[in-house]
């Protein structure tokens, strides 16, 4: 129930303008972002690297409604990736399509995305989003992959479609990040069941690193906070001799903080995602219909001030 009004929440335009007005809700949100700002970001990017931590960095936005929109968030993408540059960090894009104009078209998408993948150091990963833009998310990754081999896409276990899209985009030898999913999707396009969604994603990691180990598919980033599941994939890495340097464990900033350090610490790679900018509305109620007793720390803030 909570977890259906949070979603809801996060697509809903007045709660959007009006919650983060308020001064609890902008402290709850420190938890999971270090603040609005690229320097925040890149801050924060320096101290995980102190501790052997490589990270992903995104500007929180999505569904500009102009090109014009689209193209100041590429200027801006383009301004980080120089500063990402000069700070020398391990520090990879992750990007909306929707905030690079995919609403405006495939093609402007596909043209957005292959202009940061052609500036940027590392991979410039695609995030999923909700189920209409499954499609033209991956005809705009496959366009700019095809002018970039540094483009990776994020598959999303919940989706009933999700093992065909796999098989259909595995001879491109793509990097892929597999995530459970975060929208909220009807029971004919996502499972409804958790333990079903978990099922698929154990299966699907093991085959993104056994494809790895085989030399068909670029980088694996298996992206979750569910200790089994990393476990799973920590096994099997260590079963077929699937080195250090060729897959991953991505996780979000601000959450299994410590867990993130014992795995590194044990010789498991792990990326952490961070992401800053001012429109973390939608996206924060997301990260609290993952964990409904997320609420309670909301409501701890707004009563401790
Ligand atoms: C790097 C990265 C990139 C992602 N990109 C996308 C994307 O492009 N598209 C998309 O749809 N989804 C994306 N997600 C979100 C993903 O789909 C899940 O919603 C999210 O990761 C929670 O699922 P889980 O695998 O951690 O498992 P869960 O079963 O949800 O969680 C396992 C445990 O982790 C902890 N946990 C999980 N989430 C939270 C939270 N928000 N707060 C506190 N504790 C928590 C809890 O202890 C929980 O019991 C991404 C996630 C990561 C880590």
């Amino acid at each position: 129930m909570l977890k259906s009004a949070l979603l809801w929440a996060s697509t809903n335009p007045t709660m959007a303008q009006r919650l983060p007005k308020y001064g609890f809700v902008r402290r709850a949100v420190r938890r999971f972002m270090p603040g609005e700002n690229p320097e925040d970001a890149l801050r924060e990017g320096g101290r995980l690297a102190g501790e052997g931590i490589p990270t992903l960095v995104t500007c929180l936005g999505e569904n500009v409604t102009t090109e014009s929109e689209a193209q100041k968030v590429v200027d801006h993408y383009r301004s980080l990736s120089a500063s990402i540059r000069e700070a020398g960090l391990d520090m990879e894009l992750s990007v909306k399509l929707t905030h690079l104009g995919l609403d405006q078209g495939t093609a402007l998408a596909a043209r957005n995305l292959a202009t940061l993948a052609g500036e940027a150091s590392g991979i410039v990963w695609v995030d999923m989003e909700a189920s209409p833009y499954v499609d033209a998310t991956l005809d705009a990754w496959r366009e700019a992959r095809a002018r970039h081999d540094n483009v990776g896409i994020c598959l999303q276990a919940y989706l009933h479609r999700t093992e065909r899209d796999f098989e259909e985009i595995l001879y491109e030898t793509p990097h892929v990040r597999l995530v459970k999913g975060a929208y909220m999707e009807p029971p004919d396009i996502a499972m409804p069941q958790k333990s079903a969604v978990d099922e698929a994603f154990r299966k699907l990691a093991s085959r993104m690193l056994r494809e790895r180990h085989a030399g068909r598919m670029g980088r694996p980033a298996i992206a979750t906070h569910d200790e089994r599941l990393i476990g799973d994939a920590k096994r099997i890495a260590f079963e077929i001799g699937l080195p250090a340097d060729r897959w991953e464990i991505d996780m979000l900033y601000g959450i299994r903080s410590q867990t993130q350090r014992t795995l590194v610490r044990g010789g498991v790679p792990v990326r952490v995602l961070i992401s800053y900018g001012t429109h973390w509305f939608p996206w924060y109620m997301r990260r609290l219909a993952e964990r409904p007793a997320n609420v309670g720390f909301v409501l701890r803030q707004m009563v401790s001030r």
